[in-house]
């Protein structure tokens, strides 16, 4: 059911300050209209997370995995409702929403093993020495520990994996964490829909109910008194640097600053290597072509820059890469601010002395289409202009063309921090490529070799992220199990008796995890 609520724990509110969401595909609003949350609800909701946080933090790994299961499972009870609206709210094609359903619901699921297996407990014990010269040591256990009521922001990109229910709210939820989510203003049918399995599953799991809470709303204002609640803990986001920044201001300007993991822009550079691109170029093209446009562009790892060495081969990978993007067709964008904001980038470009344009996809039909496009520019031009390197959000890329090896080092040593690097080798590239690899290692969060960077698998061993401006923390990541460590922190419990001593660095290994005892590996006894 959508009916605009604000959900307050297991309370819908309604308030009087509304607003609608835009078919993109037609620009007309769609029905119903929607609450805008106030200071009152965020104040609402940060006391009822807080209220929750001991309950909640204290149970056990099977209980806070069993409701991560269950919330997967509303998810996919909501049936065709949740993929139609979503359809509606982002132009988005059903085939992409369902995949994203799946992986949203499948993220659930590998927290909810995560948290059984216990591993980011990170038990610790280091026991008492009493007889040790010339001092004994004390008995040292330690844990982590969640830090408490964390708000979440969800991206207008991925209504599901990355909104209410996404990797931000999965991460925070396993770690112990009640969440509060600032409804995005682009699909709040969408959120309202998710927003409510979730209420439900912490219902039927026996949790407190302010464990999670939606706020939907359409104003800066509402995010940023959020950030600013002094119960607020943590910050996920996903979104616009802007946006992300000014968040990143709020909480570091708090009496108790807090960390704000954003996750916000990144041009995705992909370095054609000369054996590579000789004997592939062509063929290289056209792929490239296929990621560029895939969902109009808009994936924060779209390729949004290509750097290669001047020469025929780099001609004939430009030239093919041209022709393919004007047989593509255009698509809607998500909203109409980010079509403009598109628009505007692409026009910025197009005008831009020192860029020649290459080719743009084919013309669109309907309100808010991105019409892909493809420039080209040399090294030099592109090192005097940082305007050149910025994304443009949505299916546009630049090619740089480097006189010489030292020239591309150059300009990958000179990129912002971006989330991914995509190297195209052939065996004859690999010197070469292990020159450059430190370099792009410094700049990025994941790298990799002969595929495109859209298209991010959840699992362990990812990193979704990478230095400013890719995210504002680069030590961690938003996406895969690794995720769940930036809404931890270790706690250090020293000489405790032992009837006080949590659960996971109890001598009886009541939660059955691995530990490391004394320095050494202990295997789960499960
Ligand atoms: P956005 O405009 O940054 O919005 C994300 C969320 O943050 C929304 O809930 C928004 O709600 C809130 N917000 C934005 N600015 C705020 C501020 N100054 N204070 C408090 N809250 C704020 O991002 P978007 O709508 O998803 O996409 C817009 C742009 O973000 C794109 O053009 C693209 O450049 C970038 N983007 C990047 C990624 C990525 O993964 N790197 C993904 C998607 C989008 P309110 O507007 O209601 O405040």
């Amino acid at each position: 059911m959508i009916d605009g609520s604000i959900l307050i724990g297991a309370e819908a509110r309604q308030s009087d300050t509304r607003f609608t969401s835009v078919d993109p595909a037609t620009g007309e609003a769609l029905q119903p209209a929607f609450s805008s949350a106030g200071a009152e609800a965020v104040d609402a909701a940060c006391a009822l997370a807080e209220a929750a946080f001991p309950a909640y933090a204290a149970i056990t790994p099977e209980r806070r995995g069993a409701f991560l299961d269950t919330a997967a499972q509303a998810i996919l009870d909501i049936g065709d409702e949740l993929i139609v609206r979503a359809m509606q709210e982002t132009g988005l094609p059903r085939a992409r929403l369902e995949g994203e359903r799946a992986r949203t619901v499948g993220q659930l699921r590998l927290f909810a093993s995560v948290v059984r297996q216990g591993d980011w407990l990170d038990a610790t014990i280091d026991p008492a020495l009493p007889d040790r010269q010339p001092l004994p040591r004390p008995d040292l256990r330690r844990m982590n520990l969640p830090l408490g009521p964390v708000a979440v922001f969800g991206a207008s990109n991925f209504p599901l994996a990355f909104s209410v229910a996404g990797g931000d709210t999965a991460s925070a939820l396993a770690a112990g964490c009640p969440v509060v989510v600032k409804g995005h203003p682009a699909h709040p049918g969408t959120g309202e829909l998710v927003a409510r399995a979730i209420a439900a599953a912490v219902a039927s799991s026996g949790l407190p109910a302010g464990v999670f809470s939606y706020l939907p709303g359409e104003t800066n204002a509402l995010g940023g008194t959020l950030v600013a609640d002094p119960r607020i803990n943590a910050v996920g986001f996903t979104g616009s640097r802007g946006g992300g920044l000014a968040l990143v201001r709020i909480a570091a300007a708090r009496a108790e600053p807090i960390p704000v993991y954003a996750e916000m822009s990144s041009i995705n550079p992909v370095i054609l290597f000369p054996a590579a691109l000789a004997a592939r170029g062509p063929a290289l093209a056209t792929s490239f072509v296929a990621s560029l446009t895939m969902g109009a562009g808009q994936f924060c790892t779209n390729p949004g820059l290509v750097i290669g060495l001047d020469g025929p081969d780099l001609d004939a990978f430009v030239a093919a890469a041209g022709q393919a993007l004007q047989g593509t067709g255009s698509a809607t964008m998500l909203t109409p601010g980010i079509h403009a904001a598109f628009e505007k980038g692409v026009g910025a470009l197009a005008g831009h002395d020192a860029v020649r344009t290459v080719a743009r996809g084919g013309p669109g039909d309907g309100a808010n289409q991105a019409v892909g496009a493809l420039f080209e520019t040399s090294a030099e031009q592109f090192l005097a202009d940082s305007a050149l390197g910025n994304e443009v959000f949505g299916s546009s890329s630049i090619v740089v063309r480097c006189r010489d090896t030292a020239e591309l080092a150059k300009v990958v040593a000179g990129l912002e921090g971006q989330l991914t690097a995509t190297i195209q080798i052939d065996p004859a590239d690999e010197a070469a490529a292990a020159e450059i690899l430190p370099l792009l290692a410094r700049r990025v969060g994941r790298i990799l070799a002969n595929g495109w960077p859209t298209g991010v698998e959840v699992a362990h061993a990812m990193v979704h992220g990478g230095p400013f401006p890719a995210t504002s923390d680069s030590r961690t990541t938003s996406v895969g199990s690794k995720a769940i460590e930036r809404f931890l922190r270790p706690v250090c419990f020293q000489n405790l008796p032992a009837s006080l001593i949590p659960a996971a660095i109890g001598d009886a290994n009541e939660w059955g995890i691995a530990r490391r005892i004394d320095g050494q590996r202990e295997e789960s006894p499960n």
